[in-house]
């Protein structure tokens, strides 16, 4: 069998510190900014020329954090509560074959500074240090197929969940004016209910928690609502 070695072109700087939490796909929490940072040869002007006439870009990426963890034929998507087997090949799990990811974001701009350069991203679904393999454009033309239809996955996820604030953490957000779209980010993220599938059907409540840049946030299931109880800098 052939094998062959791919090299990053870059790195994900994200505001998703760890892998639970982040959403299971793009574009759903749109707070979520990102900067994609050049590395090596690739790291040059040449490369990103005419990009920026693109509002939304496909990014290839590895699984860095579970690439090595192996993969099997058969998958339990979070969308079937886990109960259901899928082929890995008909899911977009992130235990696969060759650990490879793919994301369509949003395109918020082209950096180049200190000699660094870098594209400026929202809408991304990616852990923080997240080597990303190619870039290319997203082609509306080709891409968006209005007529396609994806069995068990065919809608956007409900996002029924209500968020709620401390005082604390109101008081928190509200001193952070280094990111001021931090509540809605939140709210966001909460919404889609990062829980496991398994955890969903319980019925008491349960604390979780989360990082998101440099804080620790930290909330209260009960039943549909998510309480955001305190929040704190790492
Ligand atoms: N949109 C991509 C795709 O379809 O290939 C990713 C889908 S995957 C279901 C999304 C999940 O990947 C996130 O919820 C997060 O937990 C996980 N993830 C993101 N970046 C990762 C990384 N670098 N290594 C391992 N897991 C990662």
């Amino acid at each position: 069998m052939q094998n062959y070695q791919i090299q990053p072109v870059g790195f994900i700087q994200s505001p998703y510190k760890q892998k639970f939490a982040i959403p299971r796909q793009p574009r759903l929490v749109p707070q979520a900014k990102a900067k994609l940072v050049f590395c090596g040869d690739f790291n040059r002007e040449e490369f990103v020329r005419g990009i920026e006439e693109f509002t939304h870009l496909w990014l290839l990426f590895r699984f860095h954090e579970t690439a090595d963890k192996g993969y099997s034929a058969l998958v339990r998507p979070p969308r079937l509560g886990g109960n259901e087997r899928k082929g890995v090949f008909a899911t977009r799990a992130t235990f696969r074959p060759n650990g490879i990811g793919m994301s369509a974001v949003k395109l918020e701009g082209v950096e180049y500074k200190n000699a660094q350069l870098a594209l400026l991203l929202s809408g991304i679904d990616l852990l923080d240090g997240t080597p990303i393999v190619d870039i290319k454009p997203y082609l509306p033309y080709s891409d968006a197929m209005i007529d396609a239809s994806a069995g068990f996955a065919d809608t956007r996820p409900e996002t029924l969940m209500t968020v709620s604030f401390s005082e604390q953490a109101e008081q928190f957000i509200a001193k952070q004016t280094r990111y001021p779209e931090l509540k809605e980010f939140i709210i966001n993220v909460l919404k889609q209910d990062p829980r496991p599938a398994y955890k969903k059907q319980k019925q008491q409540t349960q604390f979780y928690g989360m990082s998101l840049y440099e804080f620790n946030i930290r909330w209260q299931v009960d039943g549909e609502h998510n309480q955001v109880i305190e929040i704190t800098r790492e």
